[in-house]
């Protein structure tokens, strides 16, 4: 119950409690509102006359009038002074009692400027009294006795072990949590007796001392007002430290992952054990959210930097896809990953899927099903893949599978899999009734993309007649593309015996898997052949 504030008035005394002057600390510019002191503050004074110890206005601490309340406010500030001086034996609290016990404000020579709201405080010998080791700790005491009408028992901090007199409510809010009010929230509280505990109410049930009750709110907000030790993500708001200073910071790889960066973090963490002795130290995560007037913990990690560096070069190397077009996809931070899964990610995102992601980030293991459940659900729903929930999709395939991370990033020919040819034979199935009829509305893979990834038997043979249609029409108008789709349907149909009747959960997974594999790997081959055409063309031209 310190702050830093500004005090533009002190009172010198001596040893004894002799008045020596007063000193203005203030320069007088505008925004000089005087020397920056460390001093006891107890927050707003709500009701009720309470007084700061040994620095306060100028009408309490020197009775200067300002309403008829003002001498009663000096006389509690002068029994504070008393109180504390009897409890510590400090010489300098006793050095200002003996002053404002014999004081007379109207032969001290008060400076004019010096008005009843400004604060004052008191340097005994050059020394700040409030500075004192036993002046800091009665003022711990005295705030956790104030409006307490529990039972004054002494009892052990759950923090540091410590005899203590708990607080009771905590002095600081967490501020800065999505959705929470302005005014912060409580960490502990037990509003309601279902949360009371051995008898225990309020804030009570994890007792805790003042000083400890101060630091995990400052640390706390500390680490929510810095941009490199936060992130938000949906309703979550994810906190970082390291037990001893570290230049590492996971942070921009969850925000803004530079390809280069993830390459290089990659290169020396992945498999890289060898090479590299681990950092072992220690690294601390925890996640809060809003609940009604308090913070929510959902998660708590605690490991290493080393560790943490190796499985989030794991958590890219699960992440690896080709893109969209059949080059090199960049890596994903944790929202485009998260929001894959939904139609209004800001409004429906569940504090678990960021969750779930950062936990295998930091801590390593594998992904749920519920992931793939819902990644498979929203593939339905909108009967099309994006690359962020494929990426998503391919975690959780390849984070139960060990030893298989850094595999499916592209197509994989030699996959027999039923589930992953449907998948690729879809995606060949469009490209023909692309080909052929490249001004249509509405795909086969805009009505049927759900049906043929769950149960392909009740679909595809009406497709592949459908194609052969198309493939006729091909025949007459562009031999060239015939050829190629002919091949390639060919090709996967050989492997293909027969159509599931149903897909599981996983085999959905793979079916979407195929299917963008596959057209990757058709758009780069159209490129390619493009592109070869075109340095043909100007090789002739060359020649000529
Ligand atoms: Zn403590």
């Amino acid at each position: 119950m310190y702050k830093i504030t500004p005090v533009p008035w002190i009172i010198d005394l001596d040893k004894q409690g002799k008045f020596i002057g007063f000193s203005k600390t203030t320069g007088g510019g505008r925004r000089d509102r005087g020397k920056l002191l460390t001093v006891p503050y107890p927050g707003a004074r709500t009701s009720g006359i309470k007084a700061n110890l040994l620095v306060d206005k100028a009408e309490y601490v020197l009775g200067l009038p300002k309403d008829d309340k003002s001498a009663k406010r000096h006389d509690v500030f002068v029994d504070l002074v008393r109180e504390c001086a009897e409890a510590t034996g400090d010489a300098g609290v006793g050095a200002v009692l003996e002053f404002l016990q014999s004081m007379n404000p109207a032969t001290l020579g008060v400076p004019k400027e010096l008005t009843a709201d400004q604060w004052v405080s008191f340097r005994v010998d050059g020394r700040f009294p409030t500075d004192s080791p036993a002046v800091k700790s009665f003022w711990a005491d005295h705030f956790a006795s104030v409006d307490d009408d529990q039972k004054k028992e002494k009892m052990n901090c759950i923090i540091c072990g410590s005899k203590c007199i708990p607080v009771s409510p905590h002095p600081a809010n967490v501020k800065g949590i999505p959705g929470g009010q302005t005014s912060g929230l409580a960490i502990i509280s037990a509003n309601s007796v279902a949360f009371e505990s051995y008898g225990l109410e309020r804030s009570v049930i994890a007792p805790t001392c003042a000083t400890c009750a101060e630091n995990y709110a400052t640390a706390a907000n500390a680490l929510i007002q810095d941009e490199n030790t936060h992130l938000r993500v949906g309703p979550l708001i994810y906190l970082f430290w390291t037990k001893q200073d570290s230049p590492f910071s996971p942070l921009s790889f969850f925000s803004k992952p530079e390809p280069d960066e993830v390459k290089a973090l990659i290169k020396s963490a992945w498999k890289g054990r060898q090479y590299t002795s681990i950092d072992a130290t220690h690294f601390y995560a925890t996640a809060f959210s809003a609940s009604g007037a308090r913070v929510a913990v959902r998660e708590w990690l605690e490991t290493t930097v080393g560790n943490v560096k190796e499985n989030l070069a794991r958590w890219f190397v699960l992440q690896q896809l080709v893109n969209w077009d059949g080059g090199e996809g960049e890596p994903y931070g944790l929202y485009p990953l998260c929001a894959s899964l939904y139609r209004d990610a800001n409004k429906e995102m569940a504090p678990n899927v960021p969750k779930v992601l950062l936990r295998m980030a930091l801590y390593g293991g594998g992904l749920p099903m519920w992931l793939l459940y819902q990644a498979v659900r929203r593939n339905r729903a909108e009967q099309k893949v994006t690359r962020p929930r494929m990426a998503l999709i391919k975690m959780v395939l390849l984070s139960g599978e060990k030893g298989k991370e850094d595999t499916m990033i592209q197509l994989e020919l030699s996959n027999a899999t039923p589930a992953y040819l449907c998948g690729r034979l879809f995606a060949e199935l469009e490209a023909i009734q692309r080909a052929a009829m490249p001004s249509a509305n509405t795909t086969i893979a805009d009505r049927f993309f759900g049906t043929a990834s769950s149960a392909p038997a009740s679909v595809f043979g009406r497709l592949i007649r459908g194609a052969q249609n198309h493939l006729g029409k091909l025949r007459r108008e562009n031999p060239a593309a015939y050829k190629a789709l002919q091949q390639r349907l060919e090709e996967i149909q050989l492997q293909l015996p027969e159509f599931p009747a149903v897909l599981s959960l996983k085999d959905q997974g793979l079916f979407a898997l195929g299917y963008y594999h596959q057209r990757a790997a058709d758009r780069a081959g159209a490129k390619a052949s493009r592109d070869n055409a075109r340095s043909q063309e100007e090789n002739n031209n060359i020649l000529e």
